[in-house]
């Protein structure tokens, strides 16, 4: 597989299509060595089936190491921390992978309890998790999906969970967009295999999955961004960390360059749908302000909104809800999360959940607080 490709393939057997694809892919060659430690990092957000549109799928990560073991790759493991919020174990046991490690005798190393180092990522000391430091090839299994602050997320966000959660906070408050670039430039991926198979367009989280029935396979990481944003409905500039990881080197956003590699007899036909144009989002964050939140917080609080509007009370809300860090010490109206405690009307938790703040503003909407 040529840098500048991204290989597709269309159906529901998700497991053998990954292995065709690695097939196509020529994966082998890319290894360096039998001996190579080689880990595998699925997206596992939060305690959610990947039907659901938020995590990876467990058939596509089996494919991938059935793929290595049969061809005499043995030491791999599959690493991943949930979002600040949510316990990795949690969502390891929900979404299937610890009984997939067990099936193929692997390893999970949970990345909110392994321990860390500040490193340079080419101007930008960060804290990286060390055993994904140590390894000497990186499978990223992204899933492509809408994200309410980042507007995408693939295979440059989902290196991500190889950071402690302490930096996932950090990362908020720098911004987001300038630490997910320099984290690329610092951590390397070496192979791309990307969940396109339900995720869902508008939220991280998951709920609305949209079916494609789509696995990629790729090696450069920008590109794959790039032509998710274009799947997406954005252009590859409006998603600012895809443009800064390119100018640090991580790799190439012209999509002149990119060439798409069809595999299998249905991929033509369905690789030539489009996605439906979901923007669910945009008008539920007009009411919200936001200011360095982490993403549990805010990726609560969308779905909460969205569920007051499906029950028509979201046309009540006349205040602007305020969340994260950046509110922290500081006095308002109405606010999610503890960093909004000194408000005059505030709902806890660090992060409280979808459910917690939907009950809240419910109760608060209907006069029930004032
Ligand atoms: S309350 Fe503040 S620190 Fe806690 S999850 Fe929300 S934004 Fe982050």
């Amino acid at each position: 597989m040529k840098e500048n490709e991204i290989l597709k393939i269309y159906g529901t057997d998700y497991k053998e299509m990954t292995k065709r694809l690695l097939m196509e892919a020529e994966l082998e060659k890319r290894i360096p060595g039998k001996e190579a430690r080689i880990g595998i990092k699925p997206n596992l957000v939060s305690p959610s089936e990947a039907s659901w549109g938020a995590t990876t799928h467990p058939e596509i990560v089996a494919g991938i190491v059935e793929y290595l073991q049969e061809r005499g790759f043995s030491k791999l493991l599959i690493l991943e921390g949930s979002w600040v919020g949510d316990k990795t174990s949690e969502s390891a046991e929900v979404c299937g992978y610890l009984d997939l490690c067990s099936q193929y005798g692997i390893p999970f190393v949970d990345t909110q309890k392994d321990s860390f180092h500040a490193r340079d990522c080419k101007g930008l000391e960060l804290k990286l998790c060390d055993q994904a430091v140590d390894l000497d090839f990186l499978i990223n299994v992204p899933v492509l999906k809408g994200h309410c602050q980042t507007k995408l997320t693939c295979a440059l966000k989902n290196m991500k969970g190889l950071i402690p959660n302490q930096e996932k906070r950090h990362f908020h408050a720098l911004g987001l967009h300038k630490p997910i670039a320099h984290l690329n430039a610092g951590l390397h991926q070496d192979f791309i295999v990307v969940d396109h198979i339900c995720g869902d367009l508008d939220f991280e989280d998951g709920g609305n999955p949209v079916v494609r029935n789509c696995i990629m396979a790729a090696a450069d990481p920008v590109l794959v961004d790039a032509h998710a944003a274009d799947l997406l409905y954005y252009r590859p500039e409006e998603i600012p960390y895809i443009k800064m990881a390119e100018e640090l080197g991580v790799g190439s956003a012209d999509l002149s360059r990119l060439q798409i590699r069809l595999i299998g007899e249905k991929s033509t036909v369905e690789d030539g749908k489009r996605l439906p144009e979901s923007r669910k989002v945009v008008e539920l964050k007009d009411a919200v302000e936001e200011v360095e939140s982490c993403s549990a917080c805010y990726g609560y609080l969308i779905p909460a909104l969205a569920m007051l509007k499906d029950e028509g009370l979201f046309e009540k809300l006349h205040e602007k809800i305020s969340i994260g860090q950046g509110f922290r010490g500081k006095e308002g109206t109405l606010g999610v999360g503890n960093c909004t405690r000194k408000f005059a009307y505030s709902c806890p938790g660090c992060p409280p959940t979808e459910q917690e703040i939907y009950e809240f503003l419910k109760t608060y909407l209907n006069g029930k607080n004032a």
